[in-house]
């Protein structure tokens, strides 16, 4: 069995961790893919802002080029005229050469070897721009303006090479029906299927469309994981995740195993503190309080380990231990205990509603009643309990059976009349956050007026948390029944509560 849960165990923690882990690495992937698609697209806006300037520019260029070239253009190609043409090019940055046409042959160049070249098949006269290879070199493409004047037809061709680098891989640019792309010119527009995945950018000219690929989500997330700090990044916090889920889980688990190891072998024990009766000072009665000394951790409170108890189920398997314990306690005869003795045990909600209560009242009772002592089951109103018909009906079996019930924490919780009605308690114990406000020189009207309700109600009361001898004095002054608190003793072992017991008979 043991064996079986701990495997169980062990298979929720590495749950844990793998969906820690995986959790983390989707949070995390996703946001680096969102900034990554965020990044990719800001560095495409950015270089196509270049480019689109570069190639205004360059448009700029080639017009005022062809302006100045035009007062050249009818007059006969002789060397004046084309020494003034070779001088154009070098005043601007990116033009190659600037032709004069005359029936579909370059009638005068600013570059001596296109002189006479036939143009016919690479520049079609009816556009205005038009990207090809050059007459005289096929490895170097240009962009050519042409321009038609009263006195003739001229081209301003200007160098592409520039913008091949600048294009990428995200960008292309298409020129009357033609593409330029970074591996080179294609025949095909923009609209053909093999540009499908790029959509053009708003229009900066009549003249060029320059588009830009979209790119896909596996891309994107490739690129990202690729880059070895976005990795390490999401490997590390999901490790990181995964390692804090397993820690949880092992923490959770640890205190669970051990508080059940503890239980099963009655490791947790009952103490006994004392509760006074204001107006005999006898020792009246004293409430059961849950003991852990771990052998490693120590001394575990019990406001640790009962809120563990109470998630888990395993306060049922306590306070039946708790009571075997005292029971063979009682049975030592070390202690005498005067008729009506009170034995005070807190019950939990989870407990009082579970279907094994019936079985646990009607198994106990007997056997308290049979040692002479009354048992007291106090049930906390620190939780918000609904009273229902089933725990109506789990009252009526308590008190049935002779076993009384204490309101705990009076005032803390959610104490409202309809609440105190319902339970009917046979007490209740005002927390000690209101002994506390008892001063020497003040009257407390908060806590004489709990006094006198629970009177007018027949509700015994008992006050928590009594430290001081004018505290006491207070209480008793103002007509409490019970008293309970460090000023009378702390909780104790069994025998020392027996030795504390049998000194207050002497005294009395
Ligand atoms: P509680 O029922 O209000 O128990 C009284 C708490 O007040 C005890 O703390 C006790 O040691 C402490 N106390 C008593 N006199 C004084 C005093 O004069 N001054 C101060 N400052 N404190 C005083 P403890 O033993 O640490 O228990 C804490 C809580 O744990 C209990 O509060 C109770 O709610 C829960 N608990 C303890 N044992 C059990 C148990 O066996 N079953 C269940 N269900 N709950 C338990
Ligand atoms: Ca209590
Ligand atoms: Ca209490």
């Amino acid at each position: 069995m043991d064996q079986q849960n701990f495997l169980r165990n062990k298979k929720n923690r590495l749950l844990a961790a793998a969906i820690a882990f995986v959790l983390t690495l989707i949070v995390t992937t996703t946001l680096a893919t969102i900034n990554g698609l965020n990044n990719h697209e800001k560095r495409v806006a950015e270089q196509a802002e270049l480019v689109q300037s570069s190639m205004n520019s360059m448009l700029r260029d080639a017009h005022e080029a062809a302006h100045k070239a035009s007062p050249l253009l009818g007059r006969p190609c002789d060397f004046n005229v084309e020494k003034a043409l070779n001088m154009l090019p070098g005043q601007y940055k990116h033009i190659y050469s600037i032709n004069f046409i005359r029936n579909q042959h370059i009638s005068c160049s600013s570059l001596l070897a296109n002189k006479n070249a036939d143009i016919g098949f690479i520049l079609p006269l009816d556009k205005a721009l038009w990207m090809s290879r050059t007459v005289s070199s096929p490895d170097i493409y240009v962009i050519s303006l042409i321009t038609h004047l009263p006195q003739g037809t001229l081209y301003v061709a200007s160098d592409l090479r520039f913008l091949y680098e600048m294009l990428g891989n995200d960008l292309i640019i298409e020129v009357s029906g033609k593409t330029l792309t970074a591996a080179g010119l294609v025949k095909d527009s923009l609209a053909s299927a093999q540009f499908r995945r790029y959509e053009a950018l708003p229009a900066h000219s009549p003249l060029y469309t320059l588009a830009w690929r979209k790119p896909e989500i596996g891309e994107i997330v490739g690129y990202t994981l690729d880059s070895w700090l976005s990795m390490g990044f999401i490997l590390s916090t999901s490790t990181i995740m995964a390692a804090l889920a397993w820690q949880l889980a092992i923490r959770r688990h640890s205190l669970h195993t051990q508080l059940a190891y503890a239980i099963r072998h009655h490791q947790i024990h009952p103490h006994y503190q004392p509760i006074i009766c204001a107006k005999t000072n006898a020792v009246s009665g004293a409430e059961i309080l849950a003991r852990w000394h771990h052998d490693e951790l120590g001394f575990v409170p019990p406001d640790v380990f009962i809120p563990v108890a109470e998630s888990t189920g395993l306060i049922i398997d306590l306070t039946e231990s708790l009571l075997k314990q005292v029971v063979d306690d009682l049975q030592q005869g070390i202690a005498t205990f005067p008729p009506g003795f009170k034995l005070n045990l807190n019950i939990s909600h989870a407990h009082v509603s579970d279907s094994s209560f019936d079985l646990f009242i009607d198994h106990w009772s007997p056997i308290f009643r049979a040692l002479g002592i009354t048992l007291v089951f106090e049930i906390t109103e620190r939780e918000n309990i609904d009273i229902c018909d089933a725990l109506t009906q789990r009252i009526d079996h308590i008190k049935r059976s002779g076993i009384r019930i204490a309101l705990d924490d009076f005032g803390t919780g959610f104490s409202n009349l309809a609440f105190i009605s319902n339970l009917s308690p046979d007490s209740i114990k005002i927390d000690r956050m209101f002994t506390r406000q008892i001063s020497q020189e003040a009257a407390t009207p908060l806590i004489d007026c709990v006094i006198d309700m629970a009177k007018r109600m027949d509700i015994l009361t008992t006050a928590e948390g009594v430290e001081y001898g004018y505290q006491a004095d207070y209480l008793k002054a103002n007509q409490i029944d019970c008293l309970q608190g460090y000023f009378f003793s702390k909780p104790l072992s069994f025998s020392d509560f027996a030795g504390y017991l049998n000194a207050a008979a002497i005294e009395q």
